[in-house]
C-alpha cells in the first residue's frame, strides 16, 4: 500500500474514533442534565440554587469529558492486545483487570486499561499509565500540587478543610503531608533559586535608563522557629498537641538562618532571592557561595551592601564571600543596644533617655562614632548593671565603626535598617512556623521553610515540576 493511503486510513480512524467518542459524550450530557434537573426544586431557583446544584454535580460531567478525551487521544495504546515485556522482550498477551480509578482537579477519572504480566520476569505494566504520566497514587498532580500549595500557606488541617470547601474535592490528611514531604525533600537554596537569567533580567529592569547601577542589598538574620525534639510522640508536624502530650517533652526556640538578596529603588524593594534554614553559619556560609558560585548574583551590574546586626558570624562570612561589598550595622539593632543603655542609665526619666537615645543616634547617622563613644566614657554609671552596659555598648561601637556610616550610606541609597529582612522573616517563616502550639521537628521545619522560600522567590512551580519529574523517572525504574 502506498504510504497516502496508509495515512489516509490512519486518518480515518481518527476521525471515527473521534466521533463515536463524541456522540458518547452528547448522549452523557443528557443524562447529566436531566439528574442535575432532578436535583433542583420545582419552584424557579435562585442563581445559588442553580450553581449549588451544578458545582455539586460538575466534577462528574467534566470527569466523564477527560474520560472521553482520553479515550479519544490515546485509542491506541488502550487497545493494545499485546505487549513486549521492556526487560526480556517476550510478547506478553493483555490480561483482564478492573479499571483503575484516578483523582483529580476535574473529579474522578475511570481508565479501563489493559495489564500486561511477564511472569520471567515478575513484573506487570500498564503502558497507558506511563502514556498518561500518571501518579502511583491515586491522588494525581494537579491536586497534589494545589494541596501542596495550600499546606505551604496554613497548616495542614486547614490546608484539607480549605481544599474539600473549595473544590468539592477530599484530599487526605496523609497525602498532604506525603507530597509536602516529598516535594521539598533534600531541596537546597539552588532549586529554590531563580535562574541566573531571571535574576539578571530583573536587574537589568531596574536598571533601564539610569546612569548608576542599582544597589543590590544582601541581608541576613536569624528568625525563631518553634521546634522539638526527635523523640517527642504525637501528631505529625506541624500539628497541635494536647497538654498531657506536652508535658513528656519540651520545646525549644531555635534560630533559623536566613538571608535574603533585594533591590532597593528609592523606598521600593525588588525581591531576587530568599534561603532559610535551622542551620550552622557555616551552612550559610556554603548557601551563599553555591549562590554566588552558580553565578546567580550578578556582581558587576550592582553596587552591592550588606545589612546586619552586630552578629560576628554575619561579617565574618560576608568578608570571605563578598569583599568588596559595602557594609552596614542595620540602624535598628543599633538603636536597640543604644536604647539598653538608655534605659539603664535614666530608667525613671523617660524624657532624658528619649534626648540622650536621639542625641547618641544622630552622632552615629553623622558618622561621629568616636564622639559618641566619648559621650559614653563620660558617663557616670548609675550602678554596676549600667556600668557593664555601657562597657558593652562602646565595644560595640568600636568594632561597628566601619559599619556605622548611615549619612553617607543614605547618600549613596544604600539602605540602613533591616526592614527588608524582617518582611522576609515574616512571610517566610513567622506567618506559617510561628502558631500556636504548633512545635516542629527540625527536619520538617526545614522542609516548610523551603518550600515557604520556593513560594516567595516565585519557583514553586519549577519545583513542583522538578518533584513530578523526579518521581515519574523513580517510578519507571521501580514500577508500584
Ligand atoms: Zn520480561
Amino acid at each position: 500500500m502506498a504510504p497516502a493511503a496508509v495515512l489516509s486510513c490512519e486518518e480515518t480512524r481518527q476521525t471515527f474514533a473521534k466521533t463515536r467518542a463524541r456522540h458518547h459524550l452528547h448522549a452523557y450530557v443528557d443524562v447529566w442534565l436531566d439528574k442535575l434537573e432532578a436535583h433542583m426544586s420545582d419552584d424557579p431557583p435562585s442563581l445559588e440554587e442553580v450553581t449549588q446544584a451544578v458545582f455539586a454535580m460538575r466534577q462528574e460531567l467534566t470527569g466523564r469529558i477527560t474520560e472521553g478525551l482520553v479515550e479519544q487521544r490515546h485509542a491506541q495504546v488502550l487497545q493494545q492486545r499485546t505487549w513486549a515485556c521492556p526487560h526480556c522482550q517476550r510478547l506478553l498477551a493483555a490480561r483482564p483487570a478492573p479499571p483503575r480509578t484516578v483523582h483529580t482537579m476535574v473529579g474522578e477519572v475511570s481508565l479501563a486499561r489493559p495489564y500486561f504480566y511477564c511472569m520471567p520476569c515478575q513484573q506487570g505494566f500498564s503502558p497507558v499509565d506511563e502514556a498518561l504520566q500518571l501518579s502511583a497514587r491515586r491522588t494525581q498532580w494537579d491536586m497534589q500540587k494545589a494541596g501542596a500549595r495550600l499546606a505551604a500557606e496554613v497548616p495542614f488541617e486547614t490546608a484539607q478543610e480549605l481544599f474539600a470547601e473549595l473544590t468539592g474535592l477530599s484530599l487526605s490528611d496523609h497525602t498532604v503531608h506525603e507530597v509536602a514531604g516529598e516535594l521539598s525533600h533534600e531541596l537546597g537554596v539552588l532549586e529554590v533559586s531563580p535562574t541566573a537569567a531571571e535574576m539578571a533580567h530583573r536587574v537589568a529592569e531596574i536598571a533601564a535608563g539610569k546612569t548608576w547601577r542599582p544597589v543590590l542589598v544582601l541581608a541576613i538574620d536569624g528568625a525563631f522557629v518553634p521546634t522539638r525534639p526527635e523523640q517527642a510522640k504525637g501528631p505529625v508536624a506541624g500539628r497541635r498537641h494536647t497538654r498531657a502530650q506536652r508535658a513528656s517533652w519540651q520545646g525549644e526556640w531555635q534560630e533559623a538562618k536566613g538571608f535574603r538578596f533585594y533591590l532597593v529603588e528609592r523606598e521600593r524593594i525588588v525581591h531576587l532571592l530568599s534561603w532559610y534554614q535551622g542551620h550552622t553559619d557555616e551552612d550559610v556560609g556554603a548557601a551563599l557561595r553555591r549562590v554566588q558560585e552558580a553565578g546567580l548574583i550578578p556582581e558587576a551590574q550592582v553596587r552591592m551592601c550588606v545589612l546586619g546586626d552586630g552578629a560576628k558570624w554575619i561579617w565574618n562570612q560576608v568578608s570571605a564571600r563578598f569583599p568588596t561589598a559595602v557594609q552596614i550595622l542595620d540602624d535598628y539593632h543599633c538603636r536597640e543596644h543604644v536604647h539598653k543603655v538608655a534605659s539603664l542609665q535614666f530608667g525613671e526619666d523617660t524624657g532624658q533617655e528619649q534626648e540622650w537615645v536621639e542625641a547618641m543616634m544622630a552622632r552615629l547617622f553623622w558618622g561621629y562614632v568616636h564622639w559618641a563613644i566619648e559621650g559614653l566614657e563620660a558617663l557616670q554609671p548609675r550602678d554596676s548593671q549600667a556600668a557593664e552596659a555601657i562597657r558593652k555598648l562602646m565595644g560595640f561601637l568600636r568594632n561597628s565603626e566601619r559599619r556605622l556610616h548611615y549619612r553617607t550610606a543614605r547618600k549613596g541609597g544604600y539602605p540602613i535598617g533591616s526592614g527588608g529582612i524582617e518582611a522576609a522573616n515574616k512571610c517566610i517563616s513567622h506567618v506559617r512556623l510561628k502558631r500556636s502550639g504548633a512545635w516542629w521537628y527540625v527536619e520538617k521545619a526545614n522542609q516548610m521553610l523551603a518550600l515557604r522560600c520556593a513560594k516567595y522567590n516565585g519557583t514553586f512551580e519549577r519545583v513542583f515540576e522538578a518533584y513530578k519529574r523526579r518521581t515519574l523517572h523513580r517510578q519507571r525504574s521501580d514500577p508500584p
